[in-house]
């Protein structure tokens, strides 16, 4: 295969790149972006339960599968991790893996923070990388934009997003997702091991922003 790596120099040994995110930082789109810019990262297309959105493909963006489908696999062992995320099952199959592990390439894992913590666990040179928005007010923005849900399942979200944010210092870095194109070139070059993630320690006043200012919101808008 032939890789395409820019002008950076030959990359560090392939390993697993874990992307989690709150709702409304853009994950998705950062993780199709540095898959189809760069030979060497492929997606790891997860199972789920949920209904595909308008535009989604089975075995493209998700393996959308039934419940009693998904718990077979996890009886078969052939999970790497799984959780319920806002109500619905979702996991990484181990094939998604082993198909990266076998080509020498990158597989990037757009996972919440319980299917992060797994990873960890089991895949031992996983990369963990927590995107952050820029603002509370950037979340609110592209979550109200995204415009595929219910006033709950907003709220749902940004409760959930509550949680994920007291786990960032679980992860080896942290990425503040302000503009797109320099985020990807980051996380491409961590992940070839050119350059050290931001600790999480670096952006803790951010993070505490963030949580204040979602309580903030959760408070005045949704209760
Ligand atoms: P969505 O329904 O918006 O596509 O995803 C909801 C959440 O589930 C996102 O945080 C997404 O990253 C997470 N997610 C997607 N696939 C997996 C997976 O395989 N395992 C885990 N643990 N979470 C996942």
């Amino acid at each position: 295969m032939t890789l395409s790596v820019g002008s950076d120099p030959p990359r560090a040994g392939a390993r697993p790149v874990v992307l989690a995110a709150t709702s409304g930082t853009g994950k998705t789109t950062i993780a199709r972006a540095l898959v189809n810019e760069n030979d060497d990262f492929v997606f790891s297309i997860s199972a789920t339960t949920r209904d595909p959105r308008p535009g989604e493909e089975d075995g493209i963006d998700y393996h959308f599968v039934d419940e009693p489908t998904f718990r077979r696999m996890i009886e078969a062992g052939e999970m790497a991790e799984w959780a319920e995320v806002h109500g619905r099952l979702y996991g990484t199959p181990r094939a998604e893996l082993d198909r990266a592990v076998a080509a020498g390439i990158h597989s990037v894992l757009d996972i919440d923070v319980q299917g992060a913590a797994q990873i960890r666990l089991a895949v031992e040179d996983a990369l963990l990388l927590f995107v952050l928005p820029p603002s509370a007010e950037a979340m609110m923005n592209r979550l109200g934009l995204r415009g595929t849900e219910d006033r709950e399942q907003i709220a749902r979200r940004l409760r959930s997003a509550l949680e994920e944010l007291a786990r960032v210092g679980e992860f080896d870095g942290v990425v503040v997702n302000a503009e797109l194109d320099p985020t990807i070139d980051e996380i491409r070059r961590i992940a070839r091991g050119l350059v050290a993630p931001t600790p999480p320690s670096r952006e803790a006043d951010r993070v505490a922003q963030l949580r204040a200012d979602l309580a903030d919101v959760l408070t005045s808008h949704f209760t």
